[in-house]
């Protein structure tokens, strides 16, 4: 028997599934990442349309034998179609979709969270879309739990001196002293970087999006957090691959 059920939701992938249909990747709040169909998606005018970044409350028939979810209605909280009109905004979206798959076990509700406001604030804060693409991944690598302390050193624990630059562990995939970097990997962190790093932290992603960063601070900071993304995801970024993301915004 199926069942009847709900969550707050973003779409962050969709495939053509036969000829008239669509497979849907949702970031859902109560059931983590799932596969939706969407029967009739390709051709009916009638049919739910549910794209690429859309956020709102999705009504899924559940088939407990199958295991697999098919959609039945969606009440849109926010399209964030208007991203779509800029490359170097649907970039950054589609990065945001691409780093939620790659991540897949962390928190659902916090990324769903995230996710949902990283992409209302490139609709409304365009300007600020290399600060907004900084403080995702920010976000984003301490809901995995991956954020490491920025004082001390995670490996031999020595506290960093004020001006010291980290250098990089892959193996733990975070920053350390130079004497416990583990690869040439380039991942150098800068004694100002690292404060930004270190007071926007403990902000909320909306505050920590505004607080002030010169321009080349931005771009190499943005630039640093864009490798720690890959590293995080253990493979090459398909968003990324362009090279438009590590341009100025
Ligand atoms: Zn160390």
């Amino acid at each position: 028997m199926e069942r009847n059920v709900s969550s707050l939701a973003i779409v962050v992938h969709s495939q053509r599934y036969g000829q008239l249909h669509r497979k849907l990747k949702l970031l859902t709040v109560d059931f983590g990442l799932i596969d939706v169909v969407s029967y009739g998606a390709r051709k009916s005018v009638k049919a739910v349309k549910a794209e690429v970044f859309l956020d709102g409350q999705f009504f899924l028939y559940f088939n407990p034998v199958k295991k697999s979810y098919t959609l039945s209605d969606v009440q849109v909280v926010a399209t964030h179609d208007e991203i779509r009109s800029d490359l170097g905004s649907t970039y950054a979206a589609l990065f945001f979709c691409e780093m939620i798959l790659n991540t897949n076990g962390g928190d659902s509700p916090e990324q769903y969270a995230l996710l949902s406001k990283a992409l209302d604030m490139l609709v409304s804060h365009r300007e600020l879309a290399n600060r907004i693409l900084i403080q995702f991944i920010w976000k984003l690598i301490a809901i995995c739990g991956l954020q490491s302390n920025l004082e001390r050193c995670p490996i031999c624990d020595r506290i960093y001196d004020k001006d010291e630059i980290l250098s990089f562990n892959s193996q733990l995939s975070a920053p350390c002293c130079s004497g416990c970097a583990t690869l040439d990997s380039g991942m150098e962190l800068p004694p100002g970087a690292r404060r930004y790093l270190l007071l926007t932290s403990s902000l909320d992603f909306i505050l920590a999006v505004f607080i002030e960063l010169s321009e080349t601070a931005t771009q190499r900071i943005k630039n640093y957090l864009l490798r720690y993304a890959s590293i995080v995801s253990g493979k090459a970024l398909k968003t990324l691959a362009g090279g438009l993301l590590q341009s100025q915004l």
